[in-house]
């Protein structure tokens, strides 16, 4: 029998969100073998996670039947003294994704509007046109401060405001003095999602881009910051992140969060890889030596990339090349990489690998990308 449901209206402008490959897609349908694939699409840590939180992990694992301590009051302890603020400014998520739907549903509606850059973290407009609002995007496919500041004075109906500090996927970010000015300029009933999934990548870069929670709470009672475990801690799969905002944004907030929102174990693991700062920071390290190596590897074949403040790099071509076609034939190789032509470039994004993995990237990669030059 045919279905006669009828959805709500909003999901006929959704798209579900395409993640990156997952291995056993590549041995399904390419033929390729497991230990011949590496996946440098989603800007997981290539290193893993920290073996005192496996550690943990194994000694905690027969609690599994256990729920959560609901209040979460460890990890929230452990969040608020790294950031030096209060554990009621802290908010959990299962990633910080969940945090992003928590703003999203408690403002935006189908009688408003929110921005974004016009290239960046899709799940921000897959939440927000669930709530029926409108979506409205800079020109620019980068952050441009003055572009955002335009289109809010035009529109008095804005709810939300984005901005991904570094970008994902383009890895550019702004200078926080820049952001601080832009924020001053921000009315108080809209909100501003600062969203720093990768700040641990960009303030050890540069310390002039590193925005941090402690003044956001201190002066802008609008402002939600994101961060996560899912990047430089190496916990994706355990899906936690956290919100960091006034208390009573928090509270609010916390209406839209179902009880037990994350396991036992990734509450433990988050904990636990808190007190590893010194496995985060040789990743942080490793990560930009390689990334100099993708740079000069892209100068010597004459390609553009963009400076990434993050764990991956954005590979921009010209002249006859295609980002769809250098995917695909990376694919057939076993090399899973994001392809940005969705968002109306000619580019790709590059997870940074380990030593190994970014070795067997580049030589791959070369051979496609000089075949193509004589085809
Ligand atoms: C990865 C990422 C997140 C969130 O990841 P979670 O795994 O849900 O914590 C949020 N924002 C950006 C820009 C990201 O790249």
């Amino acid at each position: 029998m045919e279905s006669k449901m009828r959805y709500n209206k909003v999901l006929d402008n959704l798209k579900i969100y395409e993640a990156g490959k997952p291995i056993e897609l590549v041995v399904r349908e390419y033929g390729v073998d497991e230990k011949d694939i590496i996946k440098l699409a989603s800007n997981e840590n290539p290193r893993g996670c920290s073996k005192l939180v496996q550690d943990a992990i194994c000694k905690d694992v027969s609690k599994m039947n256990l729920y959560p301590d609901d209040s979460m009051y460890e990890l929230k302890e452990s969040i608020a003294r790294r950031f030096d603020v209060g554990s009621k400014n802290v908010i959990i998520g299962a990633g910080s994704d969940q945090v992003i739907s928590f703003g999203v549903h408690a403002k935006a509606n189908k009688n408003n509007s929110v921005l974004m850059a016009k290239t960046t973290f899709a799940m921000y407009e897959i939440y927000a046109r669930q709530t029926g609002t409108t979506i409205l995007k800079t020109p620019s496919h980068q952050h441009n401060l003055g572009e955002f500041l335009d289109i809010y004075q035009k529109n008095s109906d804005i709810s939300i405001i984005f901005l991904c500090l570094p970008n994902n996927p383009l890895g550019e970010c702004l200078e926080k003095e820049k952001v601080y000015n832009f924020l001053d300029k921000i009315g108080s009933d809209t909100l501003v999602i600062v969203d720093g999934a990768y700040q641990e990548y960009a303030k050890y870069k540069d310390k002039k881009k590193e925005i941090e929670p402690k003044n956001i709470i201190e002066k802008y009672p609008n402002v939600l910051y994101l961060g996560t475990f899912s990047k430089a801690y190496g916990l994706g799969g355990m899906r936690c992140g956290y919100g960091i905002a006034q208390a009573d944004m928090i509270k609010s907030l916390m209406k839209l969060r179902a009880p037990f929102n994350i396991t036992t174990l990734s509450l433990k693991a988050a904990i636990v890889a808190l007190n590893d700062e010194e496995f985060v920071q040789d990743c942080v390290k490793e990560n930009f030596e390689q990334m100099l190596i993708y740079e000069k590897f892209a100068e010597e074949l004459g390609f553009d990339f963009i400076d990434s403040y993050t764990n991956f790099i954005t590979l921009e071509f010209k002249n006859g090349k295609n980002s769809g076609e250098i995917s695909e034939k990376l694919l057939k190789k076993g090399i899973i990489v994001r392809n940005l032509g969705a968002y109306g470039m000619n580019a790709i994004r590059v997870t940074i690998g380990t030593p190994e993995q970014n070795v067997r990237f580049m030589r791959e990669f070369k051979k496609i990308y000089l075949n193509d030059m004589e085809g």
